[in-house]
C-alpha cells in the first residue's frame, strides 16, 4: 500500500522530498500540485521532472478516494458517497444557498456516540477516517473549484477524532494548502470536552454545539454523551472564550414534537446561554425509520424562536434541505452499505 501525500502539510511534504533526495523547493511545488491545482496523479504534476515523479510514485500516492455515487435534489442539493472499507460509506453533501456553495463533510465512518435521533448513531462506529480521506470529500465533488464554506458535520464526531480532523483544518487553511480564511469553517460538536478545548486553543475555525436539550435528564435520554460531558460543563468552557470577534459561536437545535419544543426549554435555553455572544439554530428534524421522534410542527417553531428571540438571543429556523434524496446524516450510507452487503 502506498502512502498518500493528500493531507501532509508542508513540513512532512518538505521531508518526503529530501528523502527521495529531491531538492528543497519540490515540496512547495508537490503542495501546490495537490492543494491548488487539486491533481489527483503524481504523474500530473508536470513541472517535476519525469525521474521526480518516477521517485515520489516509489512509495507514495496522491491518495483521492472518489466518490461511488451522486445523489441529486429538487433543490439543488447533492449527496455523494463514498466507499470506506467496502462495507461502509461515507457522504458528504453539497448545499448550495445564492453565491454560497457548503460542503458538508464526514469524519468518521459511522459514529461511537449513539444518539437517538440520528441513522448514523444507528450504525454504530467503523472507524476513524484519516486526513486524506476526509480531504478527499473536497476533491470529488462536481464543485471542487467553486466551493465558498465547509462545515464538519456529516457523518460522526469531528472531536473523537481530533487529531486528523485539525490536519484537514491546517491544510484547508494554510498558505501552501487550500489558503482559505477560518471564518469558512464551522466545526459541529455535541461537545467531547478534552478535545473541545485543543480545537478551541488550536484552531481559529467557527464552533457550532449539539445543544438539543438544556436540561440535564432529558438531554442524556437523547444523547448518551451528556453522561460523560455534561452540557453544563461544555458551555461553561465556551464561556471561557472570545466570540465577540471573528470567530462565531452557535448551539444547534433539533426539535422534537412534544419533547423538547416548550417555553420552558427555550426559558432554559436563555439562561444557560445568557452573556455568551451566539446564535441559536432551530433545526427541523427529519423523520427516521422505526423512531418515537417526530418534527415539530412548524408553528410550535416559530412560538420557541420568538420566545428566544424576545429574551435577546439570536434565533433562526434552519431550513430543510436535500428531504427528498435523505439528507439527513447517515441515512444513504446506511443505505448504500445495506445494498453493499446484500441486505436490500
Ligand atoms: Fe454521532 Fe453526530 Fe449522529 Fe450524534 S448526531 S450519533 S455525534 S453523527
Amino acid at each position: 500500500m502506498k502512502i498518500p501525500l493528500l493531507g501532509m502539510s508542508l513540513d512532512e511534504l518538505s521531508k518526503v522530498v529530501s528523502e527521495a533526495g529531491l531538492p528543497k523547493f519540490t515540496a512547495k511545488q508537490v503542495a501546490d500540485w495537490i492543494y491548488k491545482k487539486k491533481v489527483t496523479e503524481i504523474d500530473g504534476m508536470t513541472n517535476l521532472s519525469k525521474s521526480a515523479r518516477a521517485l515520489l510514485s516509489e512509495k507514495y500516492e496522491v491518495g483521492v478516494v472518489m466518490p461511488v455515487e451522486k445523489h441529486v435534489s429538487a433543490d439543488g442539493t447533492k449527496k455523494y458517497i463514498f466507499p470506506y472499507d467496502g462495507k461502509r460509506f461515507t457522504e458528504a453533501v453539497m448545499i448550495p444557498d445564492g453565491d454560497r456553495r457548503t460542503l458538508c463533510v464526514s469524519s468518521q465512518a459511522g459514529c461511537k456516540m449513539g444518539c437517538r435521533f440520528c441513522m448514523t448513531g444507528r450504525q454504530g462506529f467503523g472507524g476513524n477516517m484519516s486526513v486524506s480521506r476526509i480531504l478527499s470529500q473536497y476533491y470529488g465533488v462536481d464543485e471542487k473549484d467553486g466551493l465558498t464554506n465547509t462545515v464538519f458535520m456529516g457523518m460522526g464526531e469531528p472531536l473523537d477524532n481530533y487529531e486528523n480532523v485539525r490536519k484537514a483544518i491546517e491544510v484547508l487553511v494554510s498558505d501552501w494548502g487550500f489558503a482559505w480564511s477560518p471564518k469558512r469553517i464551522t466545526l459541529s460538536s455535541i461537545g467531547v470536552l478534552p478535545a473541545l478545548k485543543r480545537f478551541l486553543d488550536e484552531t481559529k475555525v467557527h464552533l457550532a454545539i449539539s445543544l438539543h436539550d438544556p436540561f440535564a435528564g432529558e438531554r442524556l435520554s437523547l444523547m448518551p454523551v451528556q453522561n460523560k460531558y455534561p452540557i453544563g460543563e461544555v458551555v461553561a468552557l465556551i464561556r471561557k472564550y472570545d466570540f465577540t470577534g471573528q470567530r462565531r459561536v452557535s448551539f444547534e437545535y433539533t426539535m422534537f414534537s412534544g419533547v423538547n419544543d416548550s417555553l420552558r426549554h427555550a426559558d432554559a435555553i436563555v439562561s444557560m446561554l445568557r452573556g455568551i455572544e451566539c446564535r441559536v439554530n432551530l433545526i427541523r428534524f427529519h423523520q427516521i425509520p422505526d423512531s418515537p421522534l417526530s418534527p415539530s410542527p412548524d408553528k410550535v417553531m416559530e412560538m420557541f424562536r420568538n420566545r428566544l428571540s424576545a429574551s435577546g438571543l439570536t434565533a433562526t429556523i434552519r431550513a430543510s434541505r436535500g428531504e427528498d434524496i435523505l439528507a439527513a446524516c447517515g441515512l444513504l450510507a446506511g443505505k448504500a452499505a445495506q445494498k453493499e452487503n446484500g441486505l436490500v
